[in-house]
C-alpha cells in the first residue's frame, strides 16, 4: 500500500505522518526529512541538496526521483510525506512503481488556508538532534527552548524564515497544487481539513484510511 499526504508546507503533513504510520504499520518516508540529514551528514546528496532547501526551492526531480524509488520495496506498505512535489515526480515516479507492479493506493489532501500556513509555519520550532517538532503556539516544549525528547536546543528551521516561506507556498500553488487534480483524474484524493488541532485533523486523516481498507477489503 501507498499512501501519498499531499499539503502546503505546514499544513501538519510530518506530524500527521509520525501518528498515522506508526497506526497503520507505514513506512514513513519524508523527502525533506531525509534531505536534512543527508545535509546534517554533509553527504554527496545533502551537499547538491542545500542551497535548494535552504532558499525553499525543490531540489531537481532526478535526484529526488532516484532517491524515492531506490527505498521502495514491493513488499513494503509506505506513507509519502512531501513526495511527489511536482507533476514531473509523480509521473516519473508512476513509471518506477509500474517496474515494481506498484501503484500510489491513495492521497490524502491536508487542506489549509495561506494565512493560517504563515501563521504556523512563523512559530514553528524543531529539534536540532532529533528532529522533533514544536510549534510556539500550539505545542511548546515543555522547557522553553529545550526538546522535550532528547534536551537539545529547539531552533527555527532556515527555510521558516517569512521570505522563504513565502517562496515556498509560491512553490506549492504553482508546482504541487495540480498534482490534486491529477490525482484527482484517478480517483485517488480524499480531501482532510487541516484547520483544527492536531488530534481532530488526525481523527479525520483515520477514518479516510479506514473507510479505504474497508473498500479495499470487499474487493
Ligand atoms: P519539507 O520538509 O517537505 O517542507 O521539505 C523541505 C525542502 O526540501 C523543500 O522546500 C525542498 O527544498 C526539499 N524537498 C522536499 N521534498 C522534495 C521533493 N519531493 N522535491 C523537491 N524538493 C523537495
Amino acid at each position: 500500500m501507498i499512501v501519498v499526504l499531499l499539503g502546503a508546507p505546514g499544513s501538519g503533513k510530518g506530524t500527521q505522518a509520525k501518528r498515522v504510520a506508526e497506526r497503520y504499520g507505514l513506512t514513513h518516508l519524508s523527502t525533506g526529512d531525509i534531505f536534512r540529514a543527508e545535509m546534517a551528514a554533509k553527504t554527496p546528496v545533502g551537499l547538491k541538496a542545500e542551497t535548494y532547501v535552504k532558499s525553499g526551492q525543490l531540489v531537481p526531480d532526478s535526484i529526488v526521483t532516484e532517491m524515492v524509488a531506490g527505498r521502495m520495496d514491493p513488499a513494503g506498505k509506505y506513507l509519502l510525506d512531501g513526495f511527489p512535489r511536482n507533476l514531473e515526480q509523480a509521473r516519473s515516479f508512476a513509471a518506477d512503481l509500474a517496474l515494481l507492479k506498484m501503484t500510489v493506493d491513495l492521497v490524502i489532501y491536508l487542506n489549509l488556508s495561506e494565512a493560517e500556513v504563515i501563521k504556523r509555519l512563523s512559530s514553528r520550532r524543531g529539534c536540532g538532534k532529533c528532529g522533533e517538532v514544536y510549534n510556539l503556539q500550539s505545542l511548546p516544549p515543555k522547557v522553553s527552548g529545550k526538546c522535550d525528547k532528547c534536551g537539545e536546543a529547539v531552533v527555527q528551521r532556515e527555510d521558516d524564515t517569512e521570505a522563504t516561506v513565502r517562496r515556498r507556498l509560491l512553490v506549492f500553488k504553482d508546482l504541487t497544487e495540480p498534482l490534486v487534480a491529477y490525482y484527482k483524474a484517478e480517483q485517488l484524493v480524499q480531501e482532510v481539513s487541516a484547520e483544527g488541532p492536531i488530534d481532530g485533523v488526525a481523527k479525520d486523516v483515520c477514518a479516510v484510511i479506514d473507510g479505504h481498507l474497508a473498500e479495499c477489503k470487499k474487493k
